[in-house]
């Protein structure tokens, strides 16, 4: 596994934590502090913190395979510096202009 691979799932892996930190609100005082963020009183995950949880998912997925850092568009190099501006990112700078949504 590359460095920036390494560095680029320490920082998806926070980031995931973070938002499922988010959906896991802390138990009021006297509440069940055991509560887990799974368990159905939980708060309803926002749309865009779900799509980029699903971004991030998607890009350690990529980092396990080995296929990390390659665009999804056209199979070249992402390259270094969009990786570390967007670690999720799916697509090279140059193909993200041609999918408005792609980040
Ligand atoms: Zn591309």
């Amino acid at each position: 596994m590359s460095r920036i691979e390494i560095d680029a799932r320490d920082l998806l892996q926070e980031r995931r934590q973070a938002l499922q930190r988010r959906r896991a609100p802390v138990a009021r005082a006297g509440g069940d502090a055991r509560r887990s963020g799974w368990s159905a009183g939980a708060e309803p995950i926002s749309d865009e913190a779900r799509r980029e949880l699903a971004e991030i998912e998607a890009a350690l997925g990529r980092i396990e395979e080995g296929s990390y850092g390659v665009c999804e568009a056209c199979g070249g190099p992402m390259g270094l510096q969009r990786l570390r501006a967007i670690p999720e990112a799916r697509y090279c700078l140059a193909c993200s202009g041609n999918h408005p949504v792609a980040r």
